[in-house]
């Protein structure tokens, strides 16, 4: 059975030239990069490249950059680092709409005494910039505002959100997870102080982070230990994922213009094809401003996990919400901050794309989906 794998905010699969990469250092060069000898210095002379692939990614320095294990560590970082900088504050600010790595964060240090103001969006699921500013107060230790939604993929206004933290002297983080090599950014314009992203998102295998940290911002390192990472991240280096890091940020910056366009192509025919042939269903988030690879599409009265079995049946890889919450029956947190109908929430599914994603895997979803629809929709307790 063949596989059509539309799951790309979940994980995506690993582009064979990092692969490539990463060999030598699985096998031959596995010295260790703090060791003095010629033959770890090819270890540590790969990841200073790595380093430098990754900042030119983000129009940062390769000092900014701190290799991490995954985009959680990073965030876990951010807070921690803030908190920790800034005894003193005790107000922290973030989305209802963040992915659990911030969230369930910023409700741990809720827990520990801090206020936190979570901010709501409309049913696009947009900031309101009022509410923002109003929020800003002497008091904040972090505002960390995800750059691009992982269930809706909305692109926020951060460049604006951190403008106005600035003026105020308050940190700003982004989770850029969800937007790094899918959107451009570039530090030298945006003005965070810490961002956040995951490698597997932008294909190298899981277990690589990175926090970009600017130049200047104090810092406290949420591992203490060695000194790796310039004292700010313990941890005997991970080589050959920092390596696949590496080219994999230069392959994203190399094609991003490019395969913006040719995700979008193909994530527009998905959907235009999918909402004038299925009755009763709507596109969520905000569709002049997304990610170019990201669909999320509720249908009335069925059920996600059906429809995702279903889909499974045929060989279709998708998502009901987010691959975090998958599994629970409830309505993902951010199409319930949405206020999406109860009736369709329930039945909402993301459909991601990445550059492997083909014309002839979109023209096979768009072959079975209707029928899967009528098919549920048949047997639905729910009728009106
Ligand atoms: N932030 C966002 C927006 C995400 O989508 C994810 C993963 O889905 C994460 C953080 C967590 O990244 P990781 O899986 O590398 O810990």
């Amino acid at each position: 059975m063949r596989t059509v794998y539309l799951d790309n905010n979940a994980t995506s699969a690993v582009d064979q030239s990092v692969l490539t990469a990463m060999l030598p250092y699985l096998s031959t060069l596995y010295g260790n990069p703090s060791s003095m000898y010629a033959f770890a210095g090819q270890a540590s002379d790969a990841i200073d490249n790595a380093r430098e692939s990754v900042a030119a990614l983000l129009g940062a320095g390769p000092d900014e950059i701190i290799f991490t294990s995954c985009g959680s560590e990073s965030d876990n970082t951010a807070f921690w680092s803030a908190v920790q900088t800034q005894p003193e504050k005790r107000h922290l600010i973030t989305t209802r709409v963040e992915h659990p790595a911030v969230l369930n964060v910023a409700q741990y240090w809720e827990r520990q005494g801090y206020r936190v103001t979570y901010l709501g969006v409309d049913n696009k699921g947009r900031l309101d910039m009022d509410e923002y500013t109003g929020a800003l107060s002497d008091d904040t230790a972090l505002v960390s505002i995800m750059f691009a939604n992982n269930e809706v993929g909305n692109i926020y206004p951060v460049q604006r959100m951190a403008e106005a933290a600035k003026e105020k002297g308050l940190l700003f983080h982004t989770d850029a997870v969800q937007a790094v090599g899918k959107t451009p950014i570039d530090l030298r314009h945006l003005q965070a102080d810490m961002l956040s992203l995951s490698g597997h998102k932008i294909h190298t295998p899981k277990g690589i982070g990175v926090l970009y940290v600017r130049k200047g911002v104090r810092f406290r390192p949420f591992l203490r230990g060695g000194h790796q990472e310039s004292g700010r991240r313990a941890g005997t280096e991970n080589v050959p994922y920092i390596i696949g890091m590496g080219e994999a940020a230069r392959i994203a910056a190399e094609n991003l213009q490019e395969e913006r366009m040719q995700v979008a192509n193909l994530r527009d025919k998905l959907e235009t094809n999918l909402i004038e042939r299925i009755p009763d269903c709507i596109i969520n988030g905000d569709i002049e401003n997304r990610l170019p690879n990201t669909c999320n599409i509720s249908f009335k009265n069925v059920e996600g996990e059906a429809i995702l079995l279903m889909l499974d049946r045929l060989g279709i890889c998708a998502s009901s919400g987010s691959a975090c919450t998958s599994g629970s029956l409830e309505p993902s947190h951010v199409l319930r901050a949405m206020g999406v109908p109860f009736n369709y929430a329930h039945g909402s599914i993301r459909l991601s794309l990445s550059r492997y994603t083909t014309d002839s895997d979109v023209d096979y979803v768009i072959e079975h989906f209707p029928g899967i629809i009528k098919t549920l929709r048949a047997i639905s307790p729910y009728k009106d």
